[in-house]
């Protein structure tokens, strides 16, 4: 049988919802217990389970698969830079908002009042969608619905009665969301998604605008505040590159097992380049530190300003030399790559012709799900690597032995539930609003345990998020750090896990 990555997902969790609990349930409630029983009954179960065995920890080291992925067939390694090789201390987040803050009120006028507005860290997380017409910023999930609870317009949430007043029902039309076309432009789509981590401040920085706004009744158009927000952030990374490239230490972490990963890679002849949207003399400091002076030995091929995603699906853009010394680009014709050289733009299609390397025989580590990994796997077929860093945090979460407990109640409650749903005496509807009370409360428990507003980056109560979707679909295999991979030898293979699908029996077995 052959199952795609997304339908592996829905399995995958449907499998942890329903595992182990239905059984134990239904077994129980076969004699003449009341509702009040059941639920006593089920709950000393849960506490007894939990007492002897609690799920066991994640670990934060580990590589997850989506798709079969063995290595032994991978002989070229492929490397986005920012937020791959180069993982941001949050002093990043801090810097982007105020040099994008300060741009907006000296290039766009904004009040002087905006100002006072700080940064706050973990306000937003990735893979949010915001509204450009009514000014909004939610999560959706992977059946396109909103998730009740995360729907932001500056810092205040809107309630469930106004969200479904401005949008009918929960479900957002797909042309209303999908903006990933095959020329990647915010065409018709009434929403846009910010998926990349640099993103994360720019968010916060558009919330805060926003509620200084509404709180002083300034009217605005949202949809020109998100442009003059990215905008703004966007026109600060040239004061960022500077600054980062004076103090590279202040803004960068160094995983001192990077080196050794590298070493390895370079010990098993394996072939290695890099391509970043990022230009030499940022990415130069960056890898000084990160894998040292001589980094780009490592590499057979080194593009910088490489322009994804148009780099993977632009058909013509030529590729340059860049010099160093001069800091400009040479006008020669490129017909080879060669080590040594760094080029500038150019496209994958004579990356590929001049290299001579087949799609299935890479790997291409990135950490955007949509420009740095889509294209190459649906036209190109490489085989891909998300690196997520948000992982560190929401493992650290899922370990959290209190965590565990709710989750392990709320299957069981839920389950309670959908087994009881059709008792129509009135003590037993009025049980049951109590349950589903408590459900209620525990799942908006779980949700903010992982961020306040926004919950997990990867799923909504039920269901992976819009984010996580698309993560599944177009990497192969996710994890936190890149030299997590020195877990696992250079010939492992990643296998993903068999979970169970709706219609499939629940069984310890599977
Ligand atoms: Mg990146």
């Amino acid at each position: 049988m052959i199952f795609n990555k997304a339908s592996r997902v829905c399995r995958v969790f449907e499998h942890h919802r329903k595992r182990f609990y239905s059984i134990i349930i239904k077994d129980e409630l076969s004699g003449n217990y009341t509702l009040n029983d059941a639920y006593n009954h089920a709950k000393k179960k849960c506490q007894c389970k939990l007492s002897k065995k609690l799920p066991k920890d994640v670990t934060k080291k580990g590589v997850f698969a989506c798709n079969e992925l063995d290595l032994k067939e991978i002989n070229v390694y492929g490397f986005d830079y920012d937020y791959t090789l180069a993982v941001y201390k949050p002093a990043m987040d801090f810097l982007l908002y105020d040099l994008g803050r300060n741009l907006l009120i000296s290039k766009f006028k904004y009040p002087k009042g905006i100002s006072e507005l700080e940064y706050k860290p973990n306000w937003a997380i990735r893979g949010l969608h915001y509204d450009i017409e009514k000014g909004l910023l939610m999560k959706i999930d992977s059946f396109l619905q909103i998730q009740f609870g995360t729907v932001y317009k500056g810092l205040t949430p809107i309630s469930e009665k106004e969200v479904l007043r401005l949008y009918k029902n929960k479900n957002i039309p797909l042309a209303y969301v999908d903006t990933h076309g095959k020329n990647h432009q915010y065409i018709t789509s009434k929403m846009v998604q910010l998926a990349d981590l640099f993103s994360v401040p720019e968010m916060s920085l558009l919330c805060n605008v926003a509620e200084y706004f509404e709180r002083n009744q300034i009217s605005y158009n949202p949809e020109i505040l998100f442009n003059d927000v990215k905008t703004s952030v966007g026109m600060g990374h040239p004061l960022m590159h500077s600054l980062v490239i004076e103090n590279t230490a202040e803004y960068l972490e160094k995983d001192p097992k990077l080196r050794i990963f590298f070493d390895r890679l370079r010990e098993h002849k394996k072939k290695l380049f890099l391509i970043t949207n990022s230009p030499y003399k940022f990415v130069n400091a960056g890898m000084s530190l990160v894998l040292g002076e001589d980094w780009e030995e490592f590499f057979d091929v080194i593009i910088v300003q490489a322009r994804k995603p148009m780099f993977f699906t632009d058909e013509s853009r030529p590729i340059r030399v860049y010099c160093k010394e001069s800091n400009t680009m040479l006008w020669d014709k490129v017909t080879e790559l060669k080590k040594g050289t760094i080029y500038f733009e150019g496209t994958v299609k004579q990356l590929m012709a001049m290299t001579k390397w087949k799609g299935e025989d890479l790997l291409y580590f990135g950490d955007h799900p949509y420009s740095d990994l889509a294209d190459v796997t649906l036209e190109h077929g490489w085989r891909t690597g998300a690196i997520i860093n948000e992982l560190n945090h929401e493992i650290d979460t899922l370990n959290n032995e209190d965590f565990k407990k709710n989750c392990s109640w709320l299957a069981i409650l839920t389950q309670l539930i959908e087994d009881q749903q059709d008792s129509q005496e009135p003590d037993a509807r009025e049980t049951l609003k109590k349950w589903e009370m408590e459900r209620d409360s525990i799942r908006k428990q779980l949700k903010s345990v992982f961020n306040p507003q926004f919950g997990s980056v990867f799923r909504t109560h039920n269901n992976p998020t819009y984010f996580s979707r698309r993560l599944f679909r177009f990497a192969d295999i996710y994890t936190s750090q890149m030299s997590n991979l020195l877990e696992h030898s250079i010939t492992h293979t990643y296998y993903p896990r068999r979970g169970v699908m709706p219609h499939e029996y629940a069984s310890l077995f599977v």
